[in-house]
């Protein structure tokens, strides 16, 4: 999978994405490449952003620059059989989840993945870009950070434990939170007892049916407390 990421700050990738198992992948069950949107920027001063009309505080990413940037990340996959997801990470977009991630990682084509900063891009380019290209725009959650880089990097990882290969037990994405719609159950290790506090004696018995029954009634119980909205659409199934 070829993941292509839009950015003025192209020195802070690969970052978290080189370390444990995404790092050990990298270079063997996905690429990253980097497009720096200075590099297309049309005056001396390799300025890729400017005030806004109407007056208030910050600064736009220019519509001619980011278009550019899009415009040469869409052709590093000529020759591809299809086109990649093409993503603008926003405050304004819609939430992502492990849904989206499935999905968005099930296109073999890979994906590029916009990032703004300042107040953001000209609207102009985003609308282009959704029309003529399907560019999807996703939020990490409902807060703003200073730019796109960490959400992309949130999307690329949770993207990349759904692709063939990368995670090291192929099992472990079948057994996770959200994926049947419930938060995980909870997990104890070595030693058995750790400050006077024993694991469940469910989980030491080796009785596999039990300890089924007993992490599906804690993922039930640990999503009706942490997580009404996730019950409430479990419970509706
Ligand atoms: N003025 C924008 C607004 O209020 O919606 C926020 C701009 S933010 C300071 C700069 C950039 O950070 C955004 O263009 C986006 O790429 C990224 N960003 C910030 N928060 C984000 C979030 N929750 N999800 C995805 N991207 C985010």
């Amino acid at each position: 999978m070829l993941i292509t990421v839009v950015t003025i700050f192209p020195e802070m990738f690969p970052g978290a994405l080189a370390f444990s198992l995404p790092g050990k992948a990298l270079g063997k069950l996905w690429d990253l490449q980097i497009v720096n949107i200075r590099d297309f920027a049309k005056d001396r001063h390799n300025t890729v952003d400017d005030t806004p009309y109407g007056g208030g505080a910050g600064m736009v990413m220019k519509a001619d620059v980011v278009d550019a940037a899009l415009t040469h990340a869409l052709s590093i996959y000529d020759g591809a059989p299809g086109k990649p997801e093409i993503i603008f990470m926003t405050p304004r977009g819609t939430v992502f989840s492990d849904d989206v991630a499935r999905e968005i990682s099930g296109n073999k084509n890979g994906m590029i993945i916009l990032c703004g900063r300042y107040e953001g891009v000209d609207q102009r380019v985003v609308d282009y870009w959704k029309e003529q290209h399907g560019m999807r725009e996703i939020s990490i959650g409902d807060y703003v950070l200073f730019g796109g880089e960490l959400p992309a990097m949130v999307v690329i990882d949770a993207c990349l434990r759904f692709v063939p290969g990368i995670m090291g037990n192929a099992t472990s994405t079948e057994d996770e939170s959200f994926t049947a719609g419930l938060l995980e159950y909870p997990q104890y290790t070595k030693p058995a007892i750790w400050r006077e506090r024993a694991v469940p004696d469910v989980l030491l018995s080796g009785n596999h049916g039990e300890i089924s029954s007993w992490r599906v009634a804690q993922s039930q119980e640990i999503t009706r407390q942490n997580r009404p909205d996730l019950w409430e659409q479990y419970v509706e199934q």
